[in-house]
């Protein structure tokens, strides 16, 4: 069965019941930037999956460039980023990445 976008990013800490990201985000520095990066190479490639999908079905990269430009405009200021906005783990109040159905400490949903 193909994973949610999020289970993909997340990769086999997700699948191994989140507990092994929590235990390599705790074990210092160096290994939670290793998990960050891992993730952030599956974002990438997410979304570079989807911006091939859409240039097929005929979106260019001016319409990407207007969107996100709106998107920075939206959000207040533009500068380029974007502000995230976590969301609280009802279960053990961890800051849950924005987007994501389940805790990516504990596993709980998210309402
Ligand atoms: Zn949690």
């Amino acid at each position: 069965m193909l994973p949610t976008i999020a289970e993909y990013v997340m990769g086999k800490q997700i699948r191994a019941g989140m507990s092994s990201s929590a235990t390599a985000l705790g074990a210092g520095p160096a290994a939670a930037v290793e998990v960050l990066d891992e993730r952030l190479g599956r974002t990438l490639q997410v979304i570079e999956a989807l911006w091939t999908l859409l240039k097929e079905a005929g979106y260019t990269d001016e319409q990407l460039s207007a969107r996100l430009a709106e998107l920075d405009e939206a959000e207040g200021m533009v500068d380029g980023r974007h502000v995230p906005h976590p969301a609280t783990c009802p279960n053990c109040q961890s800051k849950v990445a924005e987007g994501l159905p389940r805790c990516q400490f504990c596993g709980a949903e998210i309402g």
